[in-house]
């Protein structure tokens, strides 16, 4: 016998017991963004490696170590993307969306880092994103975040909390950059290598390092709000006025940085601490400088990238759904019924009622092995078609959860009404 080869590390299979929750999470977060005013866009998986560096910035993990990056027969350098916003910014861009026109857009799909596999990190992950163009806020950083908020709500999560923050306009982060470098220049010994080599190209990254020795000298640091511009007090202070307005609670963390160059102004995260480490569950802010950056005129953005793969870990984890039936209706058959007619059946009664989950009993089981499995599938009814049946063109409907109702011998009209009548 040969080995069966197994799958990459730090990628995963969803299973049918598992795609459920996929499935409800995609459409719950989905349906809420489309009652945004939110449209769906869909862009490669493979993009210019290109497009990466310039939009994310050489000086981030993402850019410097984690990328699946490979040549392609060309010889062009390619890339798995390894998360929406720079592909977005191309699509709009190359597709002339945001010429003198808004747009509020989301996605879905799976994201490549090549990360150290662990609890909520996987090479293979998917986000839900959304991106707005076209808004300065702060207006519109607020409702989204209301939508965030609103899906938390309608998933069933508790315990979620959102930290904010503001890196204020690209001249306040000049100037706040002197100061951090000098701040760190000052506990050289302290700084692990990877600050070191970011403490001149981005020192702001030295903020987000996950090393517990480097805690203290960044518990010392100097903070971004004391060296913000009135523009930039002006826009935060209105995020939070709004987000006060509507009883949005938030935690102000001067600390909070995102990964990736790009962002200004308002930045933020979802934290859940029901899933360890690995807490972050959405993160985002505002990007208005991107577009300009990557060839278009300057247009003011915000958006953020919600991570599925925890937020599934924490609703099979924490049980926070029931798993539904998979099917309305089981049809039982004595195996001597011939297998046209029972087929014309089904596709018959498939027409008549869209949407009708039915499963059919395939090969040669016994009657009590069928019961099994419709018992299994978490059907509310049998239909039952045994030779009698067959003869009379009457079907026996049985229902699987009521004990009160009675086994009932039925026509097709009837078994057809019945049905219409009993599913929802
Ligand atoms: P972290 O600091 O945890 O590495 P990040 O700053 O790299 O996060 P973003 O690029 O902002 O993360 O991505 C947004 C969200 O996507 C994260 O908050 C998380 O929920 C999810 N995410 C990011 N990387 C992974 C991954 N490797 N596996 C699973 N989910 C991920
Ligand atoms: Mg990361």
């Amino acid at each position: 016998m040969s080995k069966t080869v197994e799958r990459l590390r730090g990628m995963y299979d969803v299973t049918p017991d598992q795609a459920w929750v996929w499935q409800k999470l995609e459409t719950t977060v989905t349906q809420i963004l489309q009652q945004y005013g939110y449209q769906e866009i869909r862009f490669p998986i493979l993009e210019k490696t290109a497009l990466f560096h310039s939009a994310i910035g050489e000086v981030t993990d993402v850019v410097e170590k984690e990328m699946f990056t490979f040549d392609s027969r060309k010889g062009e350098s390619i890339s798995m993307r390894p998360e929406g916003t720079a592909s977005t910014v191309r699509m709009v861009l190359q597709n002339g969306l945001i010429f003198n026109d808004p747009q509020k857009l989301y996605y879905n799909g799976p994201m490549f880092r090549h990360e150290k596999p662990q609890r909520g990190r996987n090479r293979q992950f998917s986000q839900v994103g959304a991106e707005v163009f076209g808004f300065e806020g702060p207006d519109v950083d607020a409702e989204l975040l209301l939508m965030t908020c609103q899906m938390w709500q309608q998933l069933g999560l508790k315990n979620v909390r959102l930290e904010l923050n503001t890196l204020g306009t690209p001249a306040c982060r000049e100037n706040y950059r002197q100061v951090l470098i000098a701040h760190f220049e000052q506990h050289l010994d302290v700084l692990d290598e990877e600050a070191k080599k970011r403490l001149h190209s981005n020192p702001l990254r030295i903020l987000d390092s996950k090393n517990p020795a480097m805690r203290p000298v960044i518990e010392s640091a100097p903070v971004i709000s004391d060296h913000l511009n009135a523009e930039a007090e002006t826009h935060f202070q209105g995020l939070c006025d709004i987000l006060d307005a509507c009883g949005l609670d938030y935690q102000i963390n001067r600390k909070l940085v995102r990964g990736l160059d790009y962002y200004s102004h308002n930045v933020f995260e979802w934290i859940t601490d029901d899933l360890g480490a690995q807490g972050t569950i959405c993160a985002g802010g505002r990007y208005d400088r991107l577009v300009e950056m990557q060839g278009g005129k300057p247009t003011p953005a915000t958006g953020f990238a919600m991570g599925l793969d925890r937020l599934v870990e924490l609703i099979l984890e924490h049980q926070l759904w029931q798993a539904e039936a998979t099917a309305d209706v089981y049809l039982v058959r004595d195996k001597a019924v011939p297998v046209p007619a029972v087929l014309a059946l089904t596709e018959q009664l498939r027409q008549a009622i869209p949407g009708l989950r039915m499963t059919v009993s395939m090969g040669q089981a016994s009657f009590k092995s069928q019961f099994k499995k419709a018992d299994k599938s978490g059907a509310e009814f049998a239909i039952i078609i045994g030779l009698e049946e067959h003869e009379q063109q009457m079907f026996s409907v049985k229902a699987l959860h009521d004990r009160n109702m009675a086994q009932q011998q039925l026509s097709y009209p009837a078994l057809v009404s019945f049905l219409q009548q009993h599913l929802t």
